[in-house]
C-alpha cells in the first residue's frame, strides 16, 4: 500500500467548490479551499460542514483568488486550522479583498435566511463565515513568489505562472522523489495582461482541470474586432452598452482593451464608467503588481503609458454617482458586477437600460444555469429583476472568447509537451462531467497509463 495518497472532496465532476487533500503519511496538503455555488440548500450544507476534520490538516495551497478555488478559507480557519496558507503575493492581495466581498454576501444572505426561518418559528442560523472570520484566515497567509520552492513538512512547493488571471499559479509538489502537478485553472496563451502559462516539463501525477474538454474557443484576437464592431454599433443608434463582469481579470482585461481601442481610434469617445467598487480595488491591485504583467502590458508601461486609464474613463465611487448613470442621455459603456448578474450595481443598470431597444447587453463571462444572465443569454422575453418583470428589449451579444481557460487543445498541447512516459496516473477535475470524459481517450492516447474522472470523495494511491 503506498503512503501517499490524493482524494477528491471538491470540483470532482463539477467545475465548483474545489479541494483536492494529499495525504502522505500522517501529513495532509489541502490543494484548494472552494466555496461550492449551487442551489441554496445543497451548497450551504456542502460549505459548511467540512468532510476531512479541518484541524487535521497541516497545510494548504490556493492556485488562484476566484472564489471557487479560495472562498470557504475562513471556515476553514474557524474549524480549526492552523497551518499556513500559500499563494502567490497577487493571489494573496486579491485574496483580501475578495475573502471579504464573500463575508458581506455571506452576512447578507443569512438575514434573508433567517428572516425567512423566523416566519415559519425556525432557529436563526449563523453566516458560514463573517468580515471577523476572514480577517482571522488572513494571518495563516503565506506569501511566495514564482520560482521559489518552499517546504511544508514533507512536501516541496514550486508555484509557477498559470496564466489564467492575475497570480494564478500551477502548483508543483514534490514528495518522497514523487512529483504531482496540480493544474489550478489554466490559461490561454496570447491574454492580455498575464504571461503564458509555464510549461512543466514533468510529474509522475496530473491532478488537471477540464472546464473545457470538450469545447474549442474562438481566437482571441478577435475579441478587439468584435468589441470595436458593438460599441460602434450600439453608439450609432445612440444607445449604451451595460457589460456585466467579474471584478476581477474581466473588468481590467476589459479596461485594457477598451484602452487600446480607442488609442487605436477604432471606437468613438464615450464615456466608460467602471461602476464596481470590487472592480475598482481590484484594479488598483493590478496596478501594484507590474512584475506579473505579460510582455505587452510591460511595454506599454515601460513607455509610461497609463494600462487601466484613459481620457474618459471615470471609476465610480458612491451608490448616488451610480444611480446618476440612469439620467445620462448620451451613448456610454458601462462596466459593473456581478458578472452573472445576481447581485450588484448591474442590476440597476439592467432595469433602467434592458427595456430600450438602442441599448446592448453584451455578456463576457461564464453564465451559471438558472442566474439572471443565463436567462439574459437565452434571450427570454421577460426577465425579473429585483422582483419586478421587464421586458427585454436591448439587443443581447455573448461573447465566449474572453475566457480565461485553455479549451481542449490547449489542454492537450499542455499535456502533449510534457514528457510522458514518466506521466503514471492523470485525474480530471474542474468539469462538468461530459467535459471531462471527451479528455479521457486523447490523453490515453497520449501514452499515460492510467486517466481517472474521480467522483466525490473517491480517493487513489500514487
Ligand atoms: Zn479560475
Amino acid at each position: 500500500m503506498s503512503d501517499l495518497k490524493v482524494r477528491f472532496w471538491g470540483g470532482a465532476r463539477t467545475v465548483t467548490g474545489s479541494r483536492h487533500l494529499l495525504t502522505f503519511g500522517r501529513q495532509q496538503l489541502l490543494l484548494e479551499c472552494g466555496l461550492f455555488q449551487g442551489h441554496r440548500d445543497e451548497a450551504e450544507q456542502i460549505n459548511r460542514h467540512f468532510p476531512f476534520k479541518a484541524r487535521e490538516v497541516d497545510h494548504c495551497v490556493i492556485s488562484h483568488t476566484h472564489i471557487d478555488h479560495c472562498g470557504n478559507l475562513p471556515n476553514l480557519v474557524k474549524r480549526g486550522f492552523t497551518g499556513p496558507v500559500l499563494m502567490t503575493r497577487a493571489t494573496e492581495a486579491l485574496a483580501r479583498l475578495l475573502l471579504l466581498d464573500s463575508a458581506y454576501i455571506q452576512e447578507s444572505d443569512i438575514r434573508y435566511v433567517n428572516k425567512k426561518r423566523r416566519a415559519r418559528g425556525e432557529p436563526p442560523r449563523e453566516p458560514i463565515y463573517t468580515a471577523g472570520d476572514a480577517e482571522h484566515c488572513f494571518e495563516r497567509f503565506q506569501p511566495v513568489a514564482y520560482a521559489k520552492r518552499t517546504r511544508l513538512g514533507k512536501f516541496t512547493i514550486h508555484l509557477h505562472d498559470a496564466g489564467h488571471i492575475l497570480g494564478s499559479a500551477l502548483v508543483d509538489v514534490e514528495v518522497d522523489g514523487r512529483r504531482i502537478l496540480f493544474t489550478g485553472d489554466l490559461g490561454r496563451r496570447k491574454m492580455p495582461i498575464v504571461r503564458d502559462p509555464v510549461q512543466v516539463a514533468e510529474a509522475d501525477y496530473l491532478i488537471m482541470e477540464g472546464t473545457y474538454g470538450n469545447w474549442t474557443h474562438g481566437d482571441y484576437r478577435e475579441v478587439s474586432d468584435r468589441l470595436a464592431g458593438v460599441i460602434n454599433r450600439v453608439a450609432g443608434r445612440g444607445g449604451r452598452v451595460i457589460v456585466p463582469a467579474f471584478a476581477v481579470e474581466r473588468s481590467q482585461e476589459l479596461i485594457y482593451n477598451l484602452n487600446r481601442l480607442r488609442r487605436e481610434n477604432r471606437i468613438p469617445d464615450l464615456p466608460v464608467f467602471v461602476d464596481s467598487p470590487l472592480a475598482t480595488r481590484v484594479t488598483d491591485v493590478f496596478r501594484n503588481f507590474p512584475q506579473y504583467y505579460d510582455e505587452e502590458a510591460t511595454t506599454l508601461l515601460n513607455g509610461h503609458r497609463e494600462l487601466f486609464d484613459f481620457d474618459g474613463l471615470t471609476y465610480v465611487a458612491g451608490p448616488e454617482e451610480s444611480k446618476a448613470l440612469n439620467q445620462r442621455r448620451e451613448p456610454c459603456i458601462i462596466i459593473s458586477a456581478s458578472g452573472m448578474c445576481e447581485g450588484g450595481r448591474v442590476l440597476h443598470h439592467l432595469k433602467h437600460g434592458i427595456g430600450d431597444e438602442r441599448n446592448c447587453v453584451m455578456l463576457v463571462g461564464f453564465q451559471a444555469p438558472n442566474t439572471l444572465g443565463a436567462r439574459i443569454a437565452a434571450r427570454e422575453p421577460r426577465v425579473r429583476i429585483y422582483g419586478e418583470e421587464h421586458e427585454l428589449r436591448a439587443e443581447v451579444v455573448v461573447m465566449n472568447e474572453f475566457s480565461a481557460h485553455a479549451d481542449r487543445q490547449g489542454l492537450l498541447d499542455y499535456v502533449g509537451r510534457m514528457k510522458l512516459n514518466r506521466l503514471k496516473k492523470a485525474f480530471i477535475v474542474h468539469a462538468e462531467p461530459e467535459a471531462a470524459e471527451a479528455l479521457v481517450e486523447p490523453l490515453l492516447t497520449l501514452g499515460i497509463r492510467e486517466v481517472h474522472v474521480p467522483e466525490p470523495g473517491d480517493e487513489y494511491e500514487l
